[in-house]
């Protein structure tokens, strides 16, 4: 199994693996060093970082409510990653219907409220909750009982992720909604275009009042921009197939030839990811990236077998390409074999499925 780098592993459940990123640990650091500047007590420091440990608790509990949300749809998730800002779920996809897209990106925020909603019951049931006149009183958040702070960042927490813009739940909200009456590269950037304003009036008002606001108004902004984009880009894909993009004219190279003989295919022509091949078996792919670095590094008689990549996906005509897409992207993949019946039919390259993305947004673009 291939672990992710730089990343903490924690543990799996429901088949989807949790780490914490490294840079949470300085978070952690931060917290703790912040008590002792401020004069506090260890006992004060400690009570930080043990609030945060529960706190982010609640977002892995909130990042799983849509996980497993979207697992009732068929869609996996590959795994949920802990960052110093929040949770991440890596969703294989979101679901095409509207119903669902709104089920699973509500199920986060609703996460939060039940959790807020068991702590209130626990600190009225306990006589915890403290009265309005100690409220006022408290100088310190740790003057306050533990399970209050939790509760209360709780809601703070439901109430930021449904922002409707793009880099929140609520984004995908607000994008659900309109898919009901338009198309979803419609709806998307329309989503994201209420985003970014908002994002705007966050920053203007954030430079009169509190300028933790600016802060959220940039991250808001440029995740709306970059979110829509690349969920454009997805929504572009839906309905394609690989046989839609799927390249029948090919020059295969057989494991023993040598970089030269690839340097002039691609020195001569159009093509510059190979498939190789041996008794019309597939036995690696190269791109120009590795191409260029053997080369360089290993000279141009080496045989391409040195050089090529062997892991590989193998694709078939029928397959949904927007998955596809997704799949490539995140292997860090740039040409895959196509097979039919267990037969080499031809190869889809990342380019041609940009080409598409472009020719798609264009032919939209006016809608
Ligand atoms: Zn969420």
């Amino acid at each position: 199994m291939k672990r992710k780098k730089l990343s903490l592993y924690l543990g799996k459940f429901s088949g989807i693996e949790i780490y914490i990123h490294w840079t949470f640990l300085i978070l952690i650091a931060w917290i703790f060093l912040l008590h002792a500047e401020m004069g506090h007590d260890w006992r004060a420091g400690l009570w930080g970082v043990v609030f945060i440990l529960a706190l982010f608790a609640c977002v892995v509990l909130h990042e799983f409510s849509h996980a497993l949300t979207a697992q009732r749809y068929g869609i996996r998730t590959r795994d949920i990653t802990l960052y110093p800002i929040g949770g991440i779920a890596s969703l294989e996809s979101m679901p095409e219907k509207p119903g669902q897209e709104l089920l699973v990106a509500l199920a986060g925020p609703a996460m939060n409220v039940v959790i807020a909603a068991i702590l209130w019951i626990y600190l009225r049931a306990t006589g915890k909750m403290p009265e309005l006149g100690i409220l006022k009183n408290a100088k310190h958040l740790q003057d306050l009982p533990f399970g209050f702070n939790l509760m209360l960042a709780n809601i703070a927490l439901a109430v930021f992720n449904l922002i409707p813009a793009f880099p929140m739940d609520g984004g995908r909200v607000l994008r659900a909604a309109l898919s009901f009456r338009m198309d979803r590269i419609k709806a998307t950037r329309i989503a994201a275009g209420i985003g970014q304003i908002l994002a705007m009036v966050f920053v203007f008002f954030g430079f009169f009042y509190n300028f933790w606001l600016v802060f959220i108004g940039l991250f808001i902004y440029l995740g709306a921009g970059s979110e829509a984009a690349f969920e454009t880009t997805k929504s572009v894909l839906a309905g394609f197939k690989v046989r839609d993009v799927l390249m029948r004219r090919f020059t295969p190279l057989s494991p023993g030839d040598n970089i030269e003989k690839a340097v002039q295919i691609l020195l001569d022509g159009q093509e510059h990811d190979f498939l190789v091949t041996a008794n019309e078996e597939v036995k690696g792919v190269l791109t120009r990236k590795e191409l260029i670095h053997g080369l360089a590094s290993l000279g141009q008689s080496t045989p391409i077998f040195r050089i090529m990549r062997t892991d590989f996906t193998i694709l078939t005509p029928e397959m949904n390409l927007q998955e596809v897409y997704m799949k490539m992207l995140a292997n860090d993949a740039t040409v895959c074999p196509v097979l039919e019946n267990g037969r080499l039919v031809g190869m889809v390259d990342k380019d041609n499925i940009s080409e598409l993305i472009l020719v798609q947004q264009a032919m939209h673009s006016n809608d």
